[in-house]
């Protein structure tokens, strides 16, 4: 059985992480979707609101686990058997972030790979920050977060 993990903030939730986690979903035979815990950064929503959005939003796809974890992702990878690390690249700035961390990972575990998938175009421009960013000036995100999250953004009063 093959697994990976994509990992990520996921504060919140967006349509261009789903597309990844319904793609990836179909590559490997389990994803899990590991929400990184950064202590020195303050989220918008906290893991338990999170963890709860990423499972309303995948409760259609079968074979996802939703899970947190802290520290290095090859101790996390090495731990639990993880044959793939799924990354989406948006464009030329998250591959030249992403590339180094992958050659990092791969000198420490070569036993895991990272597996970049394309960013579908319709959903490049969208991050977790961005719609943050928009939501705290009052602007219209609701085209770029599953309906799910969009409603918890408008209980969060993000103004
Ligand atoms: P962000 O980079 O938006 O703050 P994360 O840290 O949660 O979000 O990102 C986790 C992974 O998802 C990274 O590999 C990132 O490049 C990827 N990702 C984020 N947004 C998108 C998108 N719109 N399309 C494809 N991949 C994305």
């Amino acid at each position: 059985m093959k697994t990976a993990i994509y990992p990520g903030s996921f504060d919140p939730v967006t349509l261009g992480h789903l597309d990844i986690i319904k793609r990836a979903s179909g590559l490997f035979d389990k994803l899990i979707i590991g929400i990184l815990v950064n202590p020195n950064k303050i989220p918008l929503f906290s893991l338990e609101e999170r963890i709860s959005m990423l499972r309303e939003v995948t409760r259609e796809i079968p074979n996802i686990e939703i899970t947190s974890f802290e520290g290095l992702l090859v101790d996390y990878c090495r731990m639990n058997q993880i044959d793939g690390i799924i990354r989406g690249v948006r464009g030329a700035m998250d591959f030249d972030y992403e590339l180094p961390m992958a050659q990092i990972n791969q000198s420490l575990f070569p036993k895991t790979q990272t597996v970049f998938l394309a960013a579908s175009p319709e959903y490049s421009y969208i991050s977790s920050s961005g719609v943050k960013e928009l939501a705290s000036f009052g602007g219209d995100y609701t085209g770029m977060v599953p309906e799910e999250v969009a409603v918890r953004m408008k209980e969060k009063d993000t103004k």
